[in-house]
C-alpha cells in the first residue's frame, strides 16, 4: 500500500535533515512493467506477408523492454518486470510481484484484436465497474489467460470469466486507486493521439483480473489491433514499438510529477482504512425449493458458484461464500440484480460442527434402484440407500461441519460423481 503523502513527508525530512547527504535513501518511484502474454500464451496472432506470424506475445514484450530502458536511465525510477523473456508468469505471479515490490504504478501493454479487420486505435483501461458490452469481450479475451495456470485456477475458484455476474460480484473495492489510475490512462492516451497521431478508443473502466488484484493505480494499454493491417505493421516495425513506448515513459514522468504536486498540495490526505475480515463468512440465500437444480439450470438465473444444501426436504440455494463485508454486498446486489428479490445474506461460523446430526452428500435420487455396477456405486464405498414416497435416495459419507463436506463433494467430483447436494441430516 502506497501513500504518497507519507512518501513526501519521508521525502522531506531526508531533504531538510540530512541536507542532501543521504539522496540514495530516497525512495525511487517503483514501476511494473507487466508484458502481456508470454510462453504458451500466445495471446492475439495474426498472419501477415510482411512479419509471419505476429504475435502479441511478442510486442508486448518488445514495447516494454523498450520501455524499461527508458526508464531505467531516470534515476527517479526504479523497474520491475513481470517478464524479460518469452516465458508465462501466472497472473498470481505478476500481482504477487507487484504487490511485494509497493509498487507505485503498474503498467500493463497488450495488443488488442477483433474478429473484423476495420477496428483500430488504441484504449487503455482501469479497473472498474462498468459493464458496457464490447469492453467485456476484451475482459474475457484478457482474463481468459490466467486459467491456463492451476494455482490461478484455485484461487478464483468462484470466478467464471464467462458471467458477467460473477465480474460484479467479485468486485474488489479499488475506488481509491482509480482517480490515480484515470488520470495515468488520460495521459497514455493523450500521448498517443498527440505525439504519435494515433487514434484512441479512450480510457475506460473494466473489471480486469491483471488490475483488480493490484494494491496500487494500475492500467492495462491496448496498444493497438493485432486484427488491423495498418496497425499491425506499427505494432510490428521498431518505429511503432519505440513511438509507443516513448508515449508511455512520458505519460509515467508526467503522472509522477503530478503525483508529487497532489502532495505538496495535500500533505494530509485521510488514509482509506483498509477492509478487515468478518469472523463469519456469508453466503447468500437465493431461494428454498423441493426440486433441485443442477449447475446451468435456468432456474439458477445465470449465477454460478451456487451451493445447494437440503434440508428438511427442501433444497436451499446459497450464491457465493467470503468474509469480507463488500464482497458480501455486492454478492447480495449481483443475486437480486439476477432476479431473485428475496435474496438475503446468511451467515454461518467457519468449521462449525453440528452438537446434533451431520452432513451427508445425496449423489443421486431415482424413481429405480441403482444397478449395482453402475458408475456411482462403483466409484464410491459404503453407499447408503433409503427409499421415501417412491424413490430411492442415495447418501454418501458423514461429517460434522460443512467445510468438512465441501470437500469430499469436491474430491467425488474429482472422481466423476457429480451434481450431488449436501443434506443437513438432523437428528
Ligand atoms: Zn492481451
Amino acid at each position: 500500500m502506497i501513500d504518497y503523502s507519507f512518501s513526501f513527508k519521508k521525502y522531506f525530512f531526508f531533504f531538510f535533515i540530512l541536507f542532501f547527504s543521504i539522496t540514495s535513501a530516497q525512495k525511487k518511484f517503483t514501476v511494473v512493467l507487466d508484458a502481456g502474454h508470454g510462453g504458451s500464451d500466445h495471446g492475439a496472432n495474426r498472419n501477415y506477408s510482411e512479419t509471419g506470424t505476429l504475435r502479441e506475445k511478442d510486442v508486448t514484450l518488445a514495447i516494454v523492454l523498450k520501455l524499461g530502458r527508458m526508464l531505467e536511465k531516470n534515476k527517479d525510477f526504479k523497474i520491475i518486470y513481470t517478464r524479460k523473456i518469452d516465458e508465462f508468469p501466472s497472473l498470481t505471479e505478476r500481482t504477487t510481484l507487484a504487490n511485494r515490490s509497493k509498487a507505485d504504478l503498474f503498467v500493463s501493454v497488450h495488443c488488442n484484436a477483433s474478429t473484423k479487420t476495420a477496428p483500430y486505435g488504441t484504449e487503455t483501461f482501469v479497473q472498474g465497474p462498468d459493464q458496457n458490452k464490447t469492453n467485456l469481450e476484451v475482459a474475457k479475451a484478457e482474463n481468459d489467460v490466467i486459467f491456463l495456470d492451476e494455482r490461478d485456477r484455485e484461487m478464483f475458484a468462484s470466478y467464471d470469466p464467462k458471467s458477467p455476474e460473477s465480474l460484479i460480484a467479485l468486485k474488489i473495492q479499488q475506488s481509491k486507486y482509480l482517480e490515480s489510475s484515470l488520470l495515468f490512462g488520460s495521459f497514455v492516451e493523450g500521448n498517443f493521439v498527440k505525439k504519435d497521431k494515433r487514434y484512441s478508443r479512450g480510457v475506460k473502466q473494466q473489471n480486469l483480473h491483471v488490475l483488480r488484484l493490484n494494491a496500487m493505480p494500475s492500467v492495462l494499454i491496448e496498444t493497438g489491433f493485432i486484427s488491423n493491417y495498418d496497425d499491425a505493421m506499427y505494432l510490428a516495425s521498431e518505429k511503432g514499438q519505440t513511438e509507443i513506448a516513448e508515449s508511455i515513459y512520458d505519460a509515467i514522468t508526467d503522472y509522477k510529477k503530478a503525483i508529487d504536486r497532489n502532495a505538496t498540495a495535500a500533505p494530509k490526505a485521510e488514509p482509506v482504512p483498509e477492509e478487515k475480515p468478518l469472523k463469519n463468512d456469508f453466503r447468500i440465500l437465493l431461494m428454498s425449493s423441493p426440486s433441485k437444480y443442477n449447475a446451468g439450470d435456468p432456474a439458477l438465473k445465470g449465477l454460478n458458484y451456487v451451493l445447494p444444501i437440503k434440508e428438511n426436504g427442501l433444497y436451499k440455494y446459497y450464491y457465493g461464500t467470503t468474509n469480507m463485508a463488500s464482497v458480501r454486498d455486492n454478492n447480495l446486489k449481483t443475486a437480486r440484480d439476477a432476479g431473485f428479490k428475496n435474496a438475503t445474506s446468511i451467515s454461518f461460523i467457519p468449521n462449525q460442527k453440528l452438537g446434533i446430526g451431520y452432513y451427508t452428500l445425496e449423489i443421486a435420487v431415482s424413481p429405480q434402484k441403482l444397478s449395482s455396477n453402475s458408475a456411482v456405486l462403483n466409484t464410491l464405498k459404503n453407499v447408503n440407500r433409503v427409499k421415501e414416497n417412491g424413490s430411492f435416495y442415495y447418501t454418501y459419507g458423514k461429517f460434522s461441519s460443512l467445510e468438512e463436506a465441501v470437500k469430499e463433494q469436491k474430491d467425488i467430483e474429482l472422481k466423476g460423481v457429480k451434481n450431488t447436494v449436501i443434506q443437513k441430516v438432523l437428528k
